[in-house]
């Protein structure tokens, strides 16, 4: 990150700086929270302020320079080879803007890849690919190819993958922005649920603020690599940090997210508990 030298290129919003005499764009330069067990999490923010360079430091992708990043008990940066790669298996799933899905393998077996490194025989990965399946309410389609399905069918097939790997961390890299408005709602209302009888943990980014309140159970707003607010929905709509989250705001249906009640009073920020910490000095 190269943080201490970093100035602001005021034309590009790109951060620079020194590090070891090396020229460094920093893409995330200050986030430090605490995702709690069996939030939602999101990261909101422009294009190019970091979210997606912040979702791969946190999937153990992308070594941060300074800072660091536990999951659970484990230093991410403390883990190299196979106990990084276990770790991952074990703890983490992603979900994908554009599905990644294998085009010329059915929807099943879309959703058993990946399984064959846990050890699992062909008819457990099969059990488990179809309960997965069921649970996006795909069942009956097993066996059609990914172009045979619309672009919301094949992200429940991207959603159904990361379930069937059994991981009780998802992150979702703006996993509903290619969709129709009414699929991408369908989407999030199915997440909703989902989260609600599984339990995942989820760090959700986008781009977009509606969303954002929908889903969120805390919104993280981001702004040139720093985080720059945290809170609730509620929080960010009845006390923006600065002036550019009060501009972010502005649009919003406020309808949707307050109540009278919370404007007498306002919900309380959740305690943080111990879950993934991402830090940056
Ligand atoms: P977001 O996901 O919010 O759109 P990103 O994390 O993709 O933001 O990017 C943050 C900043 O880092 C942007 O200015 C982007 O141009 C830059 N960036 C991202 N990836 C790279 C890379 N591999 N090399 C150089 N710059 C990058």
């Amino acid at each position: 990150k190269g943080a201490k030298n970093a100035v602001k290129d005021l034309s590009t919003g790109i951060h620079r700086g020194e590090l070891q005499n090396k020229k460094v764009t920093a893409a995330v330069i200050d986030a430090t929270f605490t995702v709690e067990d069996a939030e939602i999490f999101v990261v909101m923010g422009l294009s190019g302020s970091g979210k997606s360079t912040l979702l791969r430091m946190l999937n153990g992708l992308l070594p941060p320079t300074d800072g660091s990043i536990r999951i659970g008990d484990a230093e991410l940066g403390d883990l190299k080879g196979k106990a990084l790669r276990e770790l991952r298996q074990q703890r983490l799933s992603m979900v994908f803007q554009h599905f990644a899905l294998l085009p010329h393998r059915s929807v099943l077996d879309n959703v058993a890849f990946g399984l064959e490194i846990r050890g699992l025989t062909k008819e457990e990965r099969r059990e488990k690919a179809r309960e997965a399946v069921e649970m996006v309410g795909l069942s009956g389609w097993e066996d059609k190819l990914p172009a045979q399905l619309s672009g919301g069918m094949q992200q429940r097939v991207g959603l159904a993958r990361a379930l069937a790997a059994d991981t009780d961390i998802l992150l979702m890299d703006e996993a509903f922005s290619a969709l129709d408005p009414l699929i991408r709602q369908e989407m999030q209302d199915q997440l909703l649920e989902l989260q609600k009888s599984l339990g995942k943990t989820i760090v959700f980014i986008t781009h977009d603020l509606n969303e954002a309140m929908k889903i969120g159970d805390r919104i993280a707003i981001m702004r040139d690599g720093r985080v720059i607010q945290i809170g609730t929905a509620e929080d960010i709509l009845l006390r923006p940090a600065d002036e550019y989250v009060s501009e972010f705001i502005a649009d919003v249906d406020r309808s949707r997210v307050l109540t009278a009640e919370s404007i007498m009073e306002p919900a309380k920020l959740a305690d943080t508990g111990e879950f993934a910490t991402v830090g940056a000095d």
